[in-house]
Formats: structure tokens, C-alpha cells, sequence
């Protein structure tokens, strides 16, 4: 399966976690956590459509502002999406600066606080000076949805780090593949209809008419039978980000609703298992209890990342504690 998802890990397993995520053939970039960075280019700042801030903790949220300087002169808006008292804290980044230059720009900055049961959104434009905005209450989607798109969708539960912290997956509604063979079998020539019939699949919309590029010129077809012809319809590819939280039973099950059978888990492994109680005590993970996670979540891929100073000498045991209570599982059934 080609993925449409390609997800990077910015910063390797030590240092800030931040996990950048292209859509592939979408100008689009998401990004879980927002700490310091020095290897996101402009260019890839300027795809993002989202960032998803796990808790405001400095480590997760400090390169906000560098995001925002290189997406000023943008027209499309920005959303980012974070726990409770995420409204204030990016309206005050906002509000830090002096912005008497920048009355002619377009950018909106959308807030959507993600509380348990209830969500607040809040837009500030730029050419207010973020001044002017508004915030209204609604209700969070029974099955944990905070962003949709026709290709994909994120979710997000509440976790407990001693204070709210968000867990995100990134789930693609359904992977969409052309049948090269039979494509060119049929005389069909490839071309951006192509692009309009993955986009009706995915959104159900398969009764309507698409013109067809073909060797013959073009002809208008239903929907339904190019499906039958063309179209490998499989699941879909998903992605999980689990920063700093405390292991517990809560924090697992609540995992569990969103991040099962999770393709790539990216997940912090912050201490040694020798450091449990410390561990406990701060609201962090440790190795070994992040591969017990993944393997209770049937992760086909599992990532460590925010591992401690402390250890930033030891990372081979890190990983080696990750991968044995991560291969138990699969040993076990
Ligand atoms: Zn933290
Ligand atoms: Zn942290």
C-alpha cells in the first residue's frame, strides 16, 4: 500500500518531541507538538493547515511563534488544537507583539480547546492585531473526532500528566488505490480526474458522473463503474502521538478508544524502568511501559521518542527496554 501519510519525527527520539506529517498530493502538513525545532524548512511551515499541542509544557509548545512568523503573509487560516487553557495561552502568544505593520494581511488563527466532553473554538485575525475575536462552546464528537478533511480525520482523548494532556491518532477514511493495469487495459489515460474520482470515493459519492480521460478522447462515466473496473478500496493508514502521560489504568483505556490497531505509534519513553516511581511521580512514561503500551495497542510499528537527559547516553537500553516489553506481547499472542 502506497501511504498517503508520511510522518517525521524531527527531532529523532532524544531532545523536543514534534512530529511533522505530509499529506501526500495535498499541499497539506499537520504537526503534533510544537517544542524547539531547527529542521522544518519555511517551505514545510507553510504547508501546515494544523498544529496539535499535546499540553502546554515548554517543551511542547515553545516553537509556536516560530511557526507563526513564517506563515504571516499566508491567506489560509492556521488551527491549532490543544488541552484545556489553550485558548489564553496562544491568545497571549498572539497578543505579545506589536503587529501596527501587519494591518493589510489576511492570516486567522483558529483555537480549539479540547476539554473533556465540551470544546471552546476562538478565531483572531491578524489584521486586528488577533484583538478582535470570538469564542463559542460546542459540543465534542461522541467518538473523539476534533478535525476532519474528505481524506482524514484526527482524534483525541484527555490523558492525565499531572495536568490535561491531549493523545492524538491521524486516521485516513479509507486508502484509495487505481488499478494500474486495468487502467491502461481499458485504454484510460491518467490525469487529475483521477484525483476527483479517489475524492468521490472516499466521500461516498459514487452514484455521480466524472469525465474519463481515455486513448478515444473523453467520456463521462458513473462513479459506481469505475470503482468496479479501477478502484482497490483498503484501509486506511493511521498514526499515533502519545506524549507524557502517567501510566495508568484511565490513561490505557482511554488510549484504547482511539489508537488500536495504530500502524505507527509514536510514543515517549522518557525514563528506564528503574526510575518507575520517579516516573509515576511526574506523569511520564518509561520504556518499558511505552512498549507495553504499543503491544496492548496492537501497534504494527512502535517509536520512542522524549527520552530524558538524563538517559541521552543510555538510548540503546531505552530502546532495547521498548522493544522487549513491545515483543512480549507479539511472543505471547
Ligand atoms: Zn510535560
Ligand atoms: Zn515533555
Amino acid at each position: 500500500m502506497r501511504p498517503s501519510f508520511i510522518p517525521r519525527l524531527v527531532n529523532g527520539p532524544l531532545f523536543d518531541p514534534l512530529v511533522y506529517v505530509r499529506i501526500l498530493n495535498e499541499r497539506k502538513a499537520l504537526l503534533f507538538d510544537c517544542g524547539h525545532f531547527l529542521s522544518i524548512t519555511p517551505r514545510e511551515l507553510l504547508l501546515l493547515d494544523g498544529i496539535y499541542i499535546s499540553h502546554a509544557h515548554m517543551d511542547h509548545f515553545m516553537g509556536f511563534d516560530y511557526v507563526l512568523r513564517s506563515i504571516l503573509h499566508r491567506q489560509t487560516p492556521l488551527h491549532v488544537y490543544g488541552p484545556e487553557g489553550i485558548t489564553g495561552k496562544v491568545l497571549s502568544k498572539l497578543h505579545a507583539y506589536s503587529w501596527n505593520l501587519a494591518r493589510d494581511y489576511s492570516l486567522v488563527v483558529h483555537i480549539r480547546e479540547i476539554r473533556e466532553g465540551s470544546a471552546m473554538s476562538t478565531s483572531a485575525s491578524l489584521c486586528t492585531g488577533f484583538k478582535d475575536y470570538k469564542t463559542e462552546e460546542y459540543k465534542i464528537d461522541p467518538c473523539c473526532v476534533i478535525s476532519s478533511d474528505p481524506r482524514y480525520r484526527v482524534k483525541s482523548v484527555v490523558l492525565d500528566h499531572n495536568i490535561p494532556c491531549l493523545a492524538f491518532t491521524l486516521e485516513e477514511n479509507a486508502h484509495v488505490n487505481i488499478r494500474g493495469e486495468m487502467l491502461h487495459r481499458l485504454g484510460y489515460v491518467s490525469g487529475p480526474w483521477l484525483g476527483r474520482l479517489k475524492e468521490c470515493v472516499l466521500t461516498g459519492d459514487i452514484q455521480s458522473n466524472i469525465e474519463v480521460n481515455t486513448l478515444k478522447g473523453k467520456f463521462s462515466k458513473k462513479v459506481s463503474d469505475l470503482v468496479d473496473e479501477i478502484v482497490i478500496v483498503s484501509p486506511g493508514q493511521k498514526v499515533a502521538y502519545i506524549a507524557d502521560i502517567r501510566y495508568s489504568y484511565e490513561n490505557i483505556d482511554r488510549l484504547r478508544t482511539i489508537a488500536s490497531g495504530v500502524d505507527i505509534l509514536f510514543i515517549e519513553a522518557f525514563y528506564l524502568d528503574e526510575m518507575r516511581n520517579e516516573a509515576n511521580k511526574k506523569g511520564h512514561l518509561t520504556a518499558y511501559q511505552a512498549g507495553s503500551i504499543a503491544r496492548m495497542l496492537g501497534a504494527k510499528k512502535v517509536l520512542p521518542m522524549h527520552v530524558s537527559p538524563r538517559y541521552h547516553a543510555r538510548l540503546k537500553e531505552i530502546m532495547e527496554e521498548v522493544q522487549n516489553a513491545y515483543s512480549l506481547v507479539a511472543d505471547s499472542g
